[in-house]
């Protein structure tokens, strides 16, 4: 029977990469992918760029793709992205960098996973002005939170046989809610063992990853870290148009590319659809399909390797289509 899941196509290049996306899947497997607009375009009519049947569809199906979402930076309607993984409890978001074939980049041997805590820390979302020229954000971490986060992020480095896991943080600054994150990861490393646990302060981590990214392997981060340090990881592999990205939580999952929603390229044909591509790579292992999620592996590696079909970001002049057609191709029959 085919997977039925829900696909929100999102706006800007969304809907291109992510129509991309379900060609290639299509190719290898059948899904039956029930279409959900959210975002700008949906608020005059339904004046909520998140309206229920959104949610609604994600708890049916338990598994969706997706586009990014823009959001108005310093004005309008809250994040939709940031609402859509707290509405849902995603609470772990899983980034994974590693080297691939034919990417030049100035590192050999990245090999990471960025394992961000997804809903709380300053993405809470609970600021407010103090009299005109000031304002307060207030950064929440829970010990449930950072509990869940710190297990989610054992439990994977255990299923995919890693070595080490490093708690990032800034508690020699915010020593008790930083010092909260760290303490439940201490105590959660405890009963793992067979894996290596270290933490390091969120700068000096930067530092490290632009010195030597293959000494890390798992990384578990509260929130706003893990945004700028995935980004950060993103680029050590080849940028934003190959980092894809899960929302993952108990019951549901979304997957998404790391990037956003690049409006300067939006309906140009221009971008790199692998993002979203590997993004439906990790959904196909989340839903047990893992020969099709291998398939579609290999062929993106063997179109990166042949580097003759690459969009402008990888050095090539594909656009988007003739990129995923290439991916297509190379898929076995
Ligand atoms: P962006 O990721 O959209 O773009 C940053 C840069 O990366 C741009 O120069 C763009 O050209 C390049 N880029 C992005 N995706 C690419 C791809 N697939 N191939 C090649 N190049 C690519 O970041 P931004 O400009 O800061 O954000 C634009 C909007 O997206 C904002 O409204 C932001 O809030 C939103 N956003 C949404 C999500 C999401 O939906 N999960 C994530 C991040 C940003």
């Amino acid at each position: 029977m085919a997977h039925r899941v829900t696909l929100i196509p999102g706006d800007g290049v969304g809907p291109e990469i992510t129509r991309a996306a379900c060609r290639v899947i299509d190719s290898v497997l059948p899904v039956e992918w029930e279409v959900v607009e959210a975002g700008e375009a949906v608020i005059p009519e339904y004046g909520n760029p998140l309206p229920d049947y959104v949610l609604e569809s994600v708890k049916k199906n338990k598994v969706a793709l997706k586009g990014p979402l823009t959001t108005p930076v310093g004005k309008g309607f809250r994040s939709v992205n940031v609402t859509l993984r707290q509405e849902l409890d995603l609470y772990a978001n899983v980034r994974p960098a590693r080297n691939l074939p034919g990417i030049s980049t100035r590192y050999d041997g990245v090999d990471l996973i960025v394992v961000r805590e997804n809903t709380e820390d300053l993405y809470a979302g609970i600021e407010h002005r103090v009299g005109r020229d000031a304002a307060e954000s207030i950064k929440i971490i829970t010990r449930e939170a950072s509990t869940r986060i710190a297990r989610f992020a054992f439990e994977l480095a255990r299923r995919q046989g890693r070595k080490k896991v490093t708690a990032v943080h800034k508690a020699n600054i915010m020593k008790l809610s930083d010092g909260l994150f760290l303490e439940c990861a201490r105590q959660v490393a405890e009963s793992y063992p067979d894996i290596i646990f270290e933490d390091m302060i969120v700068d000096a981590m930067c530092m490290k990853l632009v010195q030597s990214p293959e000494n890390y392997d798992v990384l578990v981060l509260p929130n706003l870290y893990g945004d700028i340090v995935s980004d950060l990881c993103a680029g050590l592999v080849g940028g934003l148009g190959v980092a894809p990205g899960a929302n993952i939580g108990d019951a549901a999952a979304v997957f998404e590319p790391v990037h956003g929603s690049a409006p300067k390229h939006a309906g140009r044909n221009k971008v790199n659809p692998l993002a979203v591509i590997l993004s439906g790579v990790l959904m196909l292992q989340h839903l047990g399909e893992v020969e099709a999620a291998g398939c579609i592996m290999r062929a993106v590696e063997q179109v990166l390797a042949e580097k003759t079909h690459l969009t402008y970001d990888l050095g090539g002049t594909a656009g988007t289509d003739e990129m995923s057609a290439a991916v297509i191709a190379a898929i076995p029959r």
